[in-house]
């Protein structure tokens, strides 16, 4: 498939309202921020945020972190707390992330955490994502725009190279300040570095004015034990099922009778913004056991099948 190279916006006025006018019907823009060149989506729509990991190509989902224009968007997502408002006052703008418990009613769609109840949020400082973001007035979910396993982009015409036309825009606004990754810091419970970034431990530990437990690789989210008892559904999940038994929950895919589709028409990207929404759905009626039609191995097949066997997997305790 030969798509047609992204359209290359300036970094004026108008360049910041065609990208969020892309971002708002549902396309995706990649558009400099003071770390590299992130690969926008609208957070809000789930077929975005699919495409978002289909543009990439990741064999699974990794939470995205959501920026915002202003604080006043962040609070209206998640669960706010005074040490959230010491460090948003001390580092935002900036490259500090935070991690808190989503607000059940939020919009942003919720292939942004993986399935997780948290959000990660930042608001940026590079002033041409501000300016996408206050001219959008939403979240853009924002991971490095590059091919999974390639090099964080921080010039346009890497964004070019890499991902060609799966994205629609890029915003030139030049070369980034070649930054390190944010530094990302939950605050669900006790403060916990998640990862080392240009705001030190020491720093946040000040303003905090007590330490953070340290989170170290080994034991990051995609530590298996961690993301199974995570994203685990209450019944249990069935793969590859050909035929239904009596009494399951069944989630389809392709054209057939079933109580949700993820995709009547097998389109994978459908199927990937509809997976986390339509396992919570299923799972809230309360029955025991979910079977899930076969998903084709390829392409977002792949993260969905990832996702789908750790929501399967023997549970823990
Ligand atoms: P990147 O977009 O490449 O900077 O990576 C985003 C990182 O944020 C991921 O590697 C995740 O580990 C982390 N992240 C995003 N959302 C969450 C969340 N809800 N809980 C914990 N970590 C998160
Ligand atoms: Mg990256």
């Amino acid at each position: 498939m030969n798509l047609p190279l992204p359209e290359r916006l300036p970094d004026t006025d108008a360049g910041h309202a065609k990208a969020a006018e892309v971002l708002r019907s549902g396309g995706l823009v990649a558009f400099p921020t003071e770390t590299v060149y992130g690969l926008g989506g609208d957070a809000g729509n789930d077929r975005a945020v699919a495409g978002i990991y289909a543009a990439k190509g990741r064999p699974d989902f990794n939470p995205l972190i959501v920026h915002f224009a202003d604080l006043e968007q962040v609070k209206q997502h998640v669960f706010w707390t005074p040490e959230a408002e010491l460090l948003a006052q001390a580092y935002w703008p900036g490259p500090l992330t935070l991690v808190l418990k989503k607000h059940p009613d939020s919009p942003i769609s919720p292939l942004v955490s993986a399935g997780l109840e948290t959000l990660a949020v930042r608001v940026p400082a590079h002033p041409s994502a501000r300016a996408i973001l206050r001219a959008l007035g939403r979240g853009v979910a924002a991971p490095s725009a590059n091919r999974s396993g390639q090099i964080s982009p921080t010039l346009a015409d890497h964004v070019i190279a890499s991902l060609g036309g799966r994205v629609e825009a890029v915003l030139d606004g030049g070369p980034c300040a070649v930054g390190v990754e944010s530094t990302i810091v939950g605050l669900v419970d006790k403060p916990v570095l998640l990862r080392p970034g240009g705001i030190t431990e020491d720093a946040l530990a000040a303003t905090l004015g007590r330490h953070l437990t340290v989170r170290h690789k080994a034991e990051a989210i995609s530590a298996p034990g961690q993301l199974m008892s995570h994203y685990a559904p209450n019944a249990l999940v069935r793969l590859n099922a050909t035929e239904w038994e009596p009494g399951e929950l069944r989630l389809g895919f392709g054209d057939m009778a079933c109580d949700l589709n993820l995709s009547p028409s097998e389109d994978l990207i459908e199927a990937a913004a509809n997976l986390f929404d339509f396992l919570h759905k299923l799972d809230a009626r309360g029955g025991r056991v979910i079977a899930v039609s076969p998903i084709p191995h390829e392409g977002l097949g792949i993260a969905i099948n990832d996702r789908l066997s750790r929501a399967a997997a023997p549970r823990e305790g």
